[in-house]
């Protein structure tokens, strides 16, 4: 290699150094101070170096952004536009945020922690495709004219719900706030978006190309801010119509709390998961143990859908663990602004110490490490939060780490005898987001996904689909569903007109 040619480390180094923040909030198409004047430290998980001062938004910025999301609802300026100009907007809104996808990355990439190229190469063609598609979709729906008489007319319109809060994580915060944006606005809604603390520059960042695009003022307003500020606000507002929020559990059904302490707003909940990767006797072990270790490793395992449970045939037991040990060495934690780096680091320092406890816990409870270690990992730069790819075997399926959501780079193995044991091990959480099933039977691959707990099942692969699918679960993992036309249904209300001749 050319020593004078620069590395992907320098050159993304480079354009962080070009990068600035400004914080505030959004509202009404400006880029306003907090009312409440404070601020907070945004670490970056990289080097815990402080990137950026955030607004820390206040219940007053809420009021104020549901004014004026209100107020850019009723006077028609984007619900009163024709569908096929309203997906043309979000078709526009998708190539602006393509035009900037390399600042968008490194935003989040110094954020949050995952190397910068996944963020580019994963989440902001996530997030275009999205609004793309949404953009696409827009003058395509029908409404319905479902009865007729001689002597009237039924018919049957999808109206816009009105204002609606988006809430989401960090982990794939513009893939989540896509999901959520692209069908809520294609509808002719208005939207306030609260990004988690950690991702709010890129969030603010999405809203100002969102006006560049041709939004108009008012209809997709930003406010960071703490959860129990913003997000509570929202949650109670009497005037927000909707509430979209994806993350975990326990907020997930405070936000059904404030809803019923309001004025009864729909709430849709896209929660955790500790989703099972089946691997059946027959299968290729391999591919297996190999593409279950990728999907418990990747974005350092910071993934709802995370396949975090490996429920595999002792008869294929060896073979599916010594891929995924395999697969655990190649994805050794890096500088996550080097494209080198198949892992980053970990978003904060109190989620590393809380999967690092939750791994103790396993231990004690007989578990075997295979491979990691509970240490924090060292880059070489002795700074940032990081932690090798875990492995652990001899799991049982009442473990702790059987059943709560690490998020966090740790593949649990459990070892069972048949396929109906398999099953059950399977669907003996409370959660039921995702699955992967490993088998060359035909019949067998539908007679396990049918019976299978879960909104997506990936048969001999994970963590495939595209934006046709949607996206969701059951039980403790929530109803919501994103993706796809059926994430329409989340942002209108069907009116019935019955028109007398
Ligand atoms: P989280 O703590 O539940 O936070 C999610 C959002 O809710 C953040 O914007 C957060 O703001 C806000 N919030 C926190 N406390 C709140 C409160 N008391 N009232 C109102 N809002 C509040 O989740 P996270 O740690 O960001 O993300 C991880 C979780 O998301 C995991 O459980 C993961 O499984 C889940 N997830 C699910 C999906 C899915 O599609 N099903 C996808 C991705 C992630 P702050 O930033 O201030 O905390
Ligand atoms: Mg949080």
């Amino acid at each position: 290699m050319n020593p004078d040619m620069p590395t992907s480390l320098d050159v993304w180094a480079a354009e962080a150094s070009t990068l600035s923040w400004n914080p505030g909030v959004l509202i009404d198409g400006r880029l306003v101070p907090s009312q409440s004047s404070q601020t907070f430290d945004l670490v970056s998980p990289r080097d815990g170096a402080v990137l950026s001062a955030v607004s820390a938004g206040s219940s007053a910025d809420v009021d104020a952004a549901v004014t004026s999301a209100r107020a850019a609802f009723e006077d028609g300026r984007w619900a009163g536009v024709a569908p096929i100009e309203r997906g043309a907007v979000l078709i526009r809104f998708a190539d602006v945020v393509a035009s900037r996808a390399r600042e968008l990355a490194l935003r989040i990439s110094l954020e949050m922690g995952k190397p910068a190229h996944d963020a580019l190469a994963v989440e902001l063609r996530a997030i275009v495709q999205c609004l793309r598609w949404y953009g696409q979709l827009a003058d395509k729906l029908g409404d319905e004219a479902p009865v007729s008489s001689p002597s009237s007319l039924g018919l049957v319109t999808r109206e816009p719900a009105g204002v609606v809060g988006a809430v989401v994580p960090w982990n794939f915060p513009l893939t989540m706030t896509g999901w959520k944006i692209g069908p809520a606005l294609m509808a002719g809604n208005s939207v306030i978006l609260k990004p988690a603390e950690q991702t709010s520059i890129s969030a603010l960042l999405l809203g100002e190309l969102a006006l560049e695009a041709g939004l108009p003022d008012g209809v997709l307003n930003v406010v960071p801010g703490l959860g129990s500020v913003v997000g509570e606000a929202l949650g109670r507002h009497p005037d927000v119509d909707v509430i979209s929020f994806t993350g975990s559990v326990g907020v997930g059904r405070r936000f059904l709390g404030y809803s019923a302490e309001s004025n009864g707003k729909r709430v849709w909940p896209e929660l955790g998961g500790k989703s099972a990767s089946v691997v059946l006797a027959d299968a290729d072990a391999g591919a297996a143990g190999r593409t279950t270790a990728w999907g418990s490793f990747y974005n350092q395992g910071e993934m709802c859908s995370a396949s975090s449970r490996m429920v595999v045939m002792r008869d294929v037991l060896d073979e599916a663990v010594d891929a995924a040990l395999e697969q655990s060495r190649t994805m050794q934690p890096g500088d996550p602004l080097d494209d080198a780096s198949q892992m980053g680091a970990i978003v904060s320092e109190v989620q590393l110490a809380r999967m690092q406890g939750m791994v103790e816990r396993a231990l004690k409870d007989g578990a075997t490490l295979a491979a990691g270690s509970i240490e924090r990992f060292d880059i070489g730069s002795g700074r940032g939060s990081y932690l090798a790819p875990i492995v652990l075997t001899d799991v049982r399926p009442d473990m702790e780490i059987a059943q709560v959501e690490v998020f966090g780079p740790v593949l649990s193995v459990i070892a069972v005898a048949s396929e109906s044991e398999a099953i059950e091990v399977a669907n003996g959480t409370p959660f039921g987001l995702a699955a992967g099933l490993w088998t060359k039977d035909l019949s067998a691959a539908h007679r396990v996904s049918r019976r299978l707990r879960a909104g997506t099942v990936w048969v001999n692969c994970y963590e495939e689909g595209n934006m046709s699918m949607p996206f969701g679960g059951s039980g403790a993992s929530g109803f919501g569903r994103d993706k796809s036309a059926h994430a329409v249904d989340k942002y209108t209300d069907l009116k019935s007109t019955w028109i007398e001749l």
